[in-house]
């Protein structure tokens, strides 16, 4: 009988798992240690990242969700709220170059190549041109070379001296041959 009665309560407890709308509770043992108490600067940041869900697509909000789990896990985590703070607060200009298009914490600078609007024949970028700082002072990056700027100035003067050959050339070219006396 009372073996009977221990497998009605066993068969009890389980059914009591098992909510009625069939979601099964997780049992005690899986369930993840107590979370730490959340500082005010963690709920605070808990807040923003609900409110930055709002209207972005399922994969956005997964990850904020995935950022938001990080944050109750630790209670407050200098480092997880760093890094979610960086993500939501806009990107901080360069503070060293106007013309540098890096953002945030940075110490190697740059701007955008440019290159002749025409590229040649296998559509490869003709003497493309930009300013760089690697930590060696402003540097000037044509012909694939980290120049100077008064090397860069020495280059350009060839690159000139060769684009008035090239036109010289071409008017060559525009001669009409049956009057090469002239
Ligand atoms: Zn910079």
């Amino acid at each position: 009988m009372k073996t009977a009665t221990t497998h009605t309560t066993t068969a009890s407890a389980l059914a009591a798992a098992t909510a009625p709308t069939g979601k099964v509770h997780p049992l005690l043992a899986d369930l993840p240690p107590a979370a730490p108490a959340l500082t005010s600067r963690a709920a605070d940041v808990l807040q923003q990242l609900e409110q930055a869900k709002e209207g972005q697509d399922a994969n956005y909000c997964a990850f904020l969700d995935l950022v938001a789990e990080e944050i109750r896990k630790a209670g407050d985590s200098p480092a997880v709220l760093d890094n979610v703070l960086a993500l939501l607060s806009p990107k901080t200009p360069c503070t060293a170059y106007a013309w540098c298009v890096k953002t945030g914490d940075h110490d190697e600078h740059m701007n955008a190549c440019t290159s002749a609007t025409c590229t040649d024949a296998y559509g490869r970028e003709v003497l493309s041109v930009n300013l760089i700082d690697w930590g060696q002072g402003v540097k000037v990056g044509l012909l694939d070379l980290d120049l100077t700027p008064g090397e860069a100035r020495d280059k350009l003067a060839e690159l000139r001296t060769h684009l008035d050959h090239i036109e010289r050339l071409i008017a060559l070219a525009e001669q009409d041959p049956t009057r090469a006396d002239q």
